[in-house]
């Protein structure tokens, strides 16, 4: 701005079916610690193919994203993943964020078991050379020494996020036990959960009477 520093914009990518307070608590810790304009939540698009589960419609993933962020001044969505076809690749979403943010400083925000398969990336040099990363510690997720060691330490600061043990594959196990998320997930996530029937519960099936 005008005699001011570069535009700080955050990215925050992730499949976030659904979001949680996790990824908010790290948005939120990144954004005070790196004094960032902006975040940019940016859901994944589509896999081209069912892999190891089905995920939910990004239109769903999108729009639980929004309801979760609403309130945040800071904090805005991207549809630039879910509008481009097929699976998202890093380098893809940081390629189209440069292009459209071309006066701001990114700074990809990851979690640390995310980051620990950067290098296994397509094009990890350029994707150091886009943006600045962002690795935040997540309780379960140790970073092994080797990976750590080859990280660019220039390129990569680790934040410690105030624990919360959540992740969104336990909140889909809960709702498909019938089991709560109220709490960890923001109010309006429950309640868009319930009303397009994501997770639902699977009827337990009776097995052999011994
Ligand atoms: P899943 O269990 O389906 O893998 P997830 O909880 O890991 O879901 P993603 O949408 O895959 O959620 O995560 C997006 C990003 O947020 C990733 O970089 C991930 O490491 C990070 N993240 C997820 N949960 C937390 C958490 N509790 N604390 C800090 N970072 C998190
Ligand atoms: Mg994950």
């Amino acid at each position: 701005g005008p005699g001011g520093r570069r535009r700080r914009v955050g990215v925050m990518g992730g499949t976030f079916d659904p979001i949680h307070h996790g990824h908010l608590v790290a948005a939120s810790e990144v954004q005070a610690w790196f004094d960032l304009d902006e975040v940019l939540f940016v859901p994944t698009g589509d896999p081209w193919q069912k892999s190891d589960r089905d995920v939910s419609p990004a239109e769903d993933r999108y729009l639980m994203t929004v309801i979760a962020t609403a309130a945040n001044p800071r904090f805005n969505v991207s549809r630039v993943d879910i509008d481009r076809d097929g699976p998202t690749y890093t380098i893809d979403t940081l390629r189209d964020l440069r292009a459209s943010h071309p006066d701001a400083d990114l700074y990809f925000i990851t979690g640390a078991d995310a980051l620990a398969d950067i290098f296994t990336w397509r094009d990890a040099e350029e994707l150091f050379s886009l943006a600045q990363f962002v690795g935040c510690t997540r309780p379960g997720y140790e970073m092994d020494a080797q990976t750590l060691a080859a990280i660019p330490a220039d390129r990569v600061t680790m934040v410690e996020i105030p624990a919360l043990a959540i992740s969104s594959s336990d909140c889909r196990d809960r709702k498909r036990r019938g089991e709560p998320v109220w709490y960890l997930v923001p109010d309006g996530v429950v309640q868009y959960v319930a009303k397009h029937d994501l997770y639902p519960q699977q009827t337990p099936r009776r097995t052999a009477d011994h």
